[in-house]
């Protein structure tokens, strides 16, 4: 095998809830992750050595800075083999804009290599190997399509979720540093929310949209780095307000600045997407479960 070409898929945050701040600096999080439609596309083909990338995105690093780079990085050190990779890569994904873009294309990355390369690594290796990148990378890894997630968001447990949602997908020109929205929240602490809340809620939110009934899963509604992305950047609150006129469940996707809307039917959200486009004056894609 010469080259492969794989979709690398974005993913939204239904729930996320922020528990404290660990000893390593990070957030304690549980979340509830969900893989969409909206793709990245990426094209590998083995070289002598070395990694380069292609990517018509001016936002998407091209050195060693991109998580793709990374990655390559890693898994040369875990196993090394002789070769390189040039990526070309196509940007659908919204760079910064809180939907995992950059994890993703590492995890499609990694077991595109694993592939092209006939590696043999397993996937619980490829996880190890991704999760010191980023904590969206073993999500991506596991090929599951809703999973609830705690520590950095690195441990996680599928959920079984049959159903098929439309999402009206709302995006900014420009996007939000994770680690400033993560900062803002650690000065801002209030009361933690207990575990067990959190699990039933999360249990009760996933049950809900299950069978598809939004207005139910909306009493469920958490992004604890909503209100600090909102401080950042106050155009979410409008688009939010926009979106809440067309469906119940509408919230801000990891640190932002991208906010989903939930539909049960795909002309509803196209509907949505045009009046929510023109009345708040930001880009809209409809997508759905993938
Ligand atoms: P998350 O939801 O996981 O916090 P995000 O979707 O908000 O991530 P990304 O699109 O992954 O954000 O980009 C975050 C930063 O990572 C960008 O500012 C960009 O400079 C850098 N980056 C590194 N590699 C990539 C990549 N392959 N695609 C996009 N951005 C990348």
């Amino acid at each position: 095998m010469h080259s492969l070409t794989l979709k690398s898929p974005a993913k939204v945050n239904l729930y996320l809830a922020c528990r404290g701040r660990r000893r390593d600096g990070f957030t304690e999080i549980v979340t509830l992750f969900h893989r969409i439609s909206l793709c990245d596309r990426l094209r590998l083909v083995k070289s002598k050595n070395g990694i380069r990338i292609h990517c018509r995105n001016p936002k998407v690093p091209l050195g060693r800075a991109n998580l793709i780079a990374k990655a390559f990085h890693k898994l040369k050190d875990h196993k090394p083999f002789e070769g390189g990779v040039t990526v070309y890569l196509k940007k659908s994904i919204p760079v910064a804009g809180g939907l995992g873009g950059g994890s993703s294309n590492a995890a499609s990355f990694l077991a595109g290599v694993n592939k092209l390369y006939n590696l043999r690594l397993s996937r619980g290796v490829l996880c190890r190997i991704g999760s010191g990148l980023g904590s969206d990378i073993p999500f991506f890894l596991n090929g599951l399509r809703h999973v609830m997630a705690w520590g950095r968001g690195e441990k996680m447990k599928a959920v079984p979720f049959r159903n098929k949602l439309y999402f009206v997908l709302c995006i900014f020109e420009t996007g939000l540093s994770t680690g400033k929205v993560y900062k803002g929240v650690i000065k801002g602490s209030k009361k933690l929310i207990a575990l067990t809340k959190v699990t039933r809620d999360v249990t009760m939110l996933s049950d809900f949209l299950e069978h598809r009934k939004s207005d139910e899963a909306s009493r469920y509604l958490r992004n604890d780095l909503q209100s600090v992305s909102i401080r950042l950047k106050p155009a979410i609150r409008q688009v939010l307000f926009c979106l809440r006129m067309f469906t119940p469940f509408a919230l801000m996707s990891g640190s932002g600045p991208s906010v989903f809307g939930i539909f049960k039917r795909k002309t509803d959200a196209v509907k949505a997407a045009a009046r929510v486009r023109k009345a708040a004056k930001v880009r809209t894609v409809v997508c759905q479960t993938y």
